[in-house]
């Protein structure tokens, strides 16, 4: 506690001078009046007063000098103590947002062991980063290693709650570093910071990006991705958020590779090992679902059933692992052909592919299956170093024209692919 200080009142100083002089006063009257040769006597009680004045004029003197001191003191000390409640604030402030950054990570972590797939735990990681880091001019950004290339490749990044289109898809020079040091990055402002050549990032990407924060992500010592928050702003991240993305980017680490797993695991189900062309169950689960979205908008839909010529004679001459080989190769044609968005390509049995094409009336269909059964027929196939002749037969038939039902449409597609075989091979047959 600091005591106020002691300061007499000049109230005080007024009366003692003036009990001091009142009675002089009264005396020089007196003296004035009735006995003049009183005068060498009052000179005498006026000198004698003059040097208790004197006195209290030091004293008064002393004393202001000490209160002002004291004043000082006093002022010292409040601001002492204002800067450490200042300080004593700042400290219960930082203290409340880590508090809220915990809880927020604790959600985002429980949220993250939900999700099971890359798309689902990538939309959530990075939409999350966003809500941490509000208000809303961050730009979260996910980037993994492709395993066969060692490049980064982005995954999903979003601004404002919103996904957004970055450029750089395999990075910039700043996630690049990440993945070259295993570092993580805080950059107040990319201007400022001579490890980067800034002009190398102009055309690559049109957005602005004056601070940063990006850790590499880590599992079992390899790197496998890169996770990173940008804005627009200089000196936007503090270096306790740095080690929040860090602690972030180590949960999710483990999380994102678990999840890529879980897609291969899902994918290697539905997906036919020999051809990487869809499995004839999974082709049956969407055939239903697409026809019932094909007949709420009233549009057509084709299905295509396709069969090797004469495979039999492959196996037989070359051996089962050539035969293979040419299911291989007919298999990248047909990826190839028919890669169009929204197309179902699958395997429907031993030398059998079948393709669902939504949105795609009669005359479209049957000049891209004729474009196929052209290209297989050109095409270079090799078994034993000799240029191999491989065809194929086509049947067609599409949804509402030709049949109404899944069914119905396999088997008219099925029943025009043997119309095919029977008018001699290497042509589409259509109802
Ligand atoms: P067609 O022109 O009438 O279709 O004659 P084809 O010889 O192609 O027809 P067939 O049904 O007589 O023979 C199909 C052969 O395909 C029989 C089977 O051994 C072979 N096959 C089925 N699946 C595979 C496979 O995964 N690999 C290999 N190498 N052969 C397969
Ligand atoms: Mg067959
Ligand atoms: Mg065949």
């Amino acid at each position: 506690m600091i005591q106020k200080p002691k300061q007499r009142s000049f109230k005080y100083y007024v009366f003692l001078v003036v009990s001091l002089l009142l009675p002089l006063a009264g005396f020089f009257v007196y003296a004035v009046r009735y006995q003049t040769e009183l005068f060498p006597l009052l000179m005498l009680a006026l000198l004698v007063n003059i040097f208790p004045l004197i006195i209290f004029y030091r004293r008064l003197k002393q004393k202001r000098s000490e209160v002002k001191l004291q004043k000082e003191e006093f002022f010292e000390k409040s601001n002492l103590l204002e800067s450490e409640l200042d300080k004593e604030n700042h400290l219960i402030g930082s203290f409340r947002r880590k508090i809220v950054m915990y809880a927020k990570l604790k959600s985002l972590v429980e949220k993250l062991s939900l999700c099971l797939s890359l798309e689902d735990s990538a939309h959530m990681l990075c939409g999350e980063l966003c809500q941490l880091f509000e208000p809303g001019d961050a730009t979260a950004i996910l980037y993994l290693l492709q395993a066969q290339t060692a490049e980064l490749r982005i995954v999903y990044a979003e601004h404002n709650r919103r996904p957004i289109n970055i450029k750089s898809k395999r990075g910039d020079v700043f996630d690049q570093w990440i993945v070259k040091h295993l570092q993580a990055l805080h950059l107040e402002d990319v201007k400022n910071d001579f490890r980067f050549d800034l002009n190398k990032m102009k055309d690559a990407e049109a957005r602005p990006v004056r601070s940063l924060l990006s850790v590499p992500l880590i599992v079992q010592k390899k790197v496998i991705g890169v996770l990173r928050v940008d804005s627009a702003r200089p000196s936007r991240f503090h270096k306790e958020d740095l080690r929040f993305l860090r602690v972030i980017g180590d949960v999710a680490a483990v999380a994102l590779e678990n999840a890529q797993m879980y897609d291969k695991v899902e994918d290697m189900a539905i997906r036919d090992s020999l051809t990487g062309l869809y499995l004839r169950r999974y082709m049956n689960e969407r055939f239903q679902e697409e026809l019932g979205r094909h007949l709420r908008k009233n549009s057509p839909m084709a299905f295509i059933m396709i069969d090797l010529d004469h495979f039999k004679h492959y196996n037989d001459t070359f051996g089962h692992s050539a035969g293979d080989l040419v299911l291989k190769h007919v298999a990248m044609l047909f990826k190839e052909h028919f890669a169009a968005p929204g197309n179902l390509l699958c395997r429907y049995g031993g030398e059998e592919f079948c393709a669902l094409l939504p949105d795609c009336g009669k005359a479209a269909a049957l000049a891209l299956a004729e474009g196929f059964v052209r290209r297989v027929a050109e095409a270079d196939i090799i078994l034993r170093r000799t240029r191999t002749p491989v065809t194929v037969s086509v049947g067609l038939a599409v949804f509402p024209l030709d049949a109404r039902t899944k069914d119905e449409l396999i088997q008219k597609a099925d029943e025009l692919l043997y119309a095919a075989k029977r008018n001699g091979r290497n042509q589409v047959c259509a109802a």
